[in-house]
């Protein structure tokens, strides 16, 4: 018997071949009659009786071929729709064993009565998982809450994604996402379930590392914070000895009553020079703590930028002229009136022009600015110095970053400027880049709207 064909299938082509056997054997005993009556002598009412009998039963034999032949057709018609839903179980069945979660089908008790190949999550093979209770495979210590979960699935359809912990035999337990539901009979009375279970180890894992890391950057947010904080209060407690001390050391050396003798006022201008160096590190460290803590406010104001230009520049000259550099200005506004924070912007170009010549030997340091579209303007700071790498271009907006900390050390600073620079240029809405070729020299550029617009938040 073709294992496809059901009971119900195979009746019914038995029956069909009962059938046209009858119809055949009728169908010879109606034409042995019709002989038999041409043969017999009968009186001629009788005669013309039987003769209609049989013309009756000659027509309803007709009758019945063609019915035979419907049934014919249909059966051939069975048997088409049978190879199809033959091919159709098949599909599933591949679904089925090849899918790569295990699939298996319990009985209302919980035992297995089909499983697929990935049911070797359980380290059983295929036909001795058959008839084995499912919660073998459960940890002792969680049956109980695995039977309490069966007897609600008699009350419900389908449990989605419920995550179990699954002991496959001779291996250690890994986390498991199951999906379970009702298989019914044909009335409708559940009688079974259909499982899927997943291996998720992997998912569990990366979500633990995730919970991890979301643990650790709140962390070092917090610590981020902290620091902030402390050097903002370190500093500012700093600052207010530190401007005594500078107002003391200024008033010996200005004193004229009892003057210093040569090497007490070489003392006092060293304390001097130490302590404006201090000062000047220590008002850089406020900067950016108060700016990382998102406390810095700009104070906006209409002003002239070129005068604001000029005015730097010049003081900056000494410095420029102790190393014989040149300091020029090219300045190509033609108007200079802007809206943005003028001891800000200062503070930006007194950091990039001394970043200038304090990493330029011979040469020339040259301030240009110009005027762009969409009411822009760039302002560059080009100078012939030592230049810097293309490898340490990417850092070199990253605060306490030096390229070279025994040349930087060698000048003086704390890595601080450039990025107290970066921030402040990106709170005026502006951006700025760099390009540098090593022993050629370095154009800082950066460029901001005429009017910065005010807002609260700067980040
Ligand atoms: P500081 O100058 O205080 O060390 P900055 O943040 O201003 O800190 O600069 C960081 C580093 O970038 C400097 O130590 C130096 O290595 C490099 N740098 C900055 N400006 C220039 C420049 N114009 N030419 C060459 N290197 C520079």
């Amino acid at each position: 018997m073709n294992p496809a064909k059901s009971v119900v299938e195979d009746n019914f082509e038995r029956n069909i071949d009962k059938f046209v056997l009858k119809v055949n054997r009728v169908r010879q005993r109606a034409s042995n009659i019709q002989q038999h009556v041409g043969k017999i002598n009968l009186p001629q009412q009788e005669d013309t009786m039987l003769l209609q009998a049989v013309g009756e039963l000659q027509t309803a034999l007709e009758e019945l071929q063609v019915a035979e032949e419907e049934m014919k057709q249909q059966n051939e018609q069975l048997a088409i729709a049978r190879t199809n839903v033959e091919a159709e179980r098949q599909r599933y069945q591949d679904l089925f064993d090849f899918a790569p979660d295990g699939y298996l089908v319990t009985d209302d008790a919980g035992m297995i009565r089909e499983a697929n190949r990935a049911a070797k999550l359980l380290n059983v093979s295929q036909e001795f998982l058959i008839y084995k209770p499912l919660v073998n495979f459960i940890p002792i210590a969680e049956r109980r809450s695995f039977r309490a979960k069966l007897n609600q699935l008699l009350q419900t359809d389908c449990f989605q994604e419920w995550e179990i912990r699954i002991l496959p035999r001779n291996q250690t337990t890994f986390d498991a996402a199951v999906t379970v539901s009702t298989l019914s009979n044909l009335e409708g009375k559940p009688e079974g379930w259909r499982w899927l279970l997943r291996d998720i180890t992997v998912r569990k894992q990366t979500e633990a590392k995730i919970r991890d890391i979301e643990l650790q950057n709140l962390q070092l947010q917090e610590m981020a914070r902290l620091k902030s904080h402390f050097l903002a209060v370190v500093s500012h407690e700093l600052r207010s000895p530190m401007n005594a001390i500078l107002g003391f050391a200024q008033l010996l050396l200005r004193q004229s009553h009892q003057p210093l003798a040569t090497n007490q006022e070489n003392m006092v201008e060293r304390i001097l020079r130490s302590g404006k160096h201090l000062l000047a590190l220590i008002e850089d460290i406020l900067d950016f703590s108060k700016i990382e803590a998102g406390q810095l406010q700009l104070k906006l104001e209409e002003l002239n930028l070129a005068e604001l230009i000029t005015a730097t520049v010049e003081e900056m000259r000494p410095l420029a002229a102790q190393k014989n550099l040149a300091l020029q200005v090219d300045f190509n506004l033609q108007d200079s009136l802007i809206y943005s924070d003028s001891v800000r912007l200062r503070q930006i170009l007194v950091n990039l022009i001394s970043n200038a010549i304090k990493f330029t030997d011979a040469g020339s340091v040259q301030v240009k600015v110009e005027e762009l579209l969409e009411d822009r303007i760039a302002i560059a700071v080009k100078d012939t110095g030592i230049g810097i790498a293309e490898a340490d271009l990417k850092q070199i907006f990253q605060e306490f970053w030096q390229v070279n900390q025994s040349i930087s050390r060698k000048h003086g600073g704390t890595g601080l400027g450039l990025a107290i620079v970066d921030r402040l240029v990106r709170m005026m809405q502006g951006k700025i880049v760099v390009e540098s070729q090593l022993g050629q020299g370095s154009t800082f550029r950066f460029e901001l709207p005429r009017r910065v617009q005010r807002r609260e938040i700067f980040s």
